[in-house]
């Protein structure tokens, strides 16, 4: 105590030796087993390892592994789409940032971080992965699936259509009425919507609950007679065109 105006200053006092957190001895700062007693030491806490995986992870308890609490972790992971997890974790950030290394290491002990690291970058990885690929595929199967049911309800109206060819082909000319036709003018098609016969022959198709990506919307099938030929227009209509087969899509 004698006040040594000659000393070092504090701050550049570096230890480069720890104390044993068995038996107190001063051993080497990284030392995993003191060579004294052979107990194996505490892991070190990196404060900016802890602080980032508590702020990026923490709702999925990836601090809680790294402080070696894999229930208290596991607790988090079960419940984090509650959000309380993510809540709680973002306060234990905030805690955690004000608290100095040296504290940290005094209350806790480390996992290997660069397990709980690998696993936080992994999950991640994944959800990000998979989003992508949804991204991609999920609207060309929606394509796909709608541009089915169109075929589907085009298919289903053949046995109608045949009916209007047959009047077209023994009348010579289009029916003015649906009931000339038939008295069966509108049609259910299963799971699709149903199928309207009007005037001149035209064939609606409308689109009901079921297709919903579809619904309420409409494919026209149209006869048209032109040089003693019958023909079908079927561009009419409010579905778009990448949802209908070629021969129906508008040049
Ligand atoms: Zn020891």
């Amino acid at each position: 105590m004698s006040g040594n105006v000659y000393a070092a200053p504090k701050a550049s006092l570096e230890r480069l030796t720890k104390d044993c957190s068995e038996c107190g001895a001063e051993i080497n700062k990284k030392a995993v087993i003191c060579p004294k007693c052979g107990v194996k030491q505490k892991g070190q806490v990196s404060k900016v390892a802890l602080v980032l995986l508590t702020f990026f992870a923490g709702g999925l308890g990836a601090h809680k592994f790294y402080l070696k609490k894999p229930w208290w972790g596991l607790l988090y992971l079960l419940f984090f789409w509650t959000w309380i997890p993510g809540l709680v974790a973002f306060i234990e950030f905030i805690i955690y940032l004000c608290t100095s290394e040296e504290s940290l290491n005094e209350k806790y002990e480390a996992g290997n971080s660069g397990v709980i690291i690998a696993i936080v970058v992994a999950i991640f990885g994944g959800i990000a992965l998979i989003g992508i690929l949804a991204a991609i595929a999920l609207p060309q199967y929606q394509n796909y699936t709608m541009k089915a049911r169109t075929m589907a309800a085009i298919q289903s109206i053949e046995p109608l259509r045949q009916e209007v060819q047959q009047f077209i082909v023994k009348n010579g000319r289009l029916p003015q009425t649906p009931e000339e036709v038939t008295a069966d003018n509108v049609r259910e098609l299963p799971n699709l919507g149903t199928a309207r016969l009007q005037e001149n022959g035209r064939i609606v198709i409308l689109f009901g609950n079921a297709a919903s990506s579809l619904r309420d919307q409409t494919i026209e099938f149209e006869p048209r007679i032109a040089n003693n030929q019958l023909s079908w227009d079927c561009t009419g209509g409010s579905v778009k065109p990448i949802y209908r087969p070629q021969q129906c899509q508008r040049r």
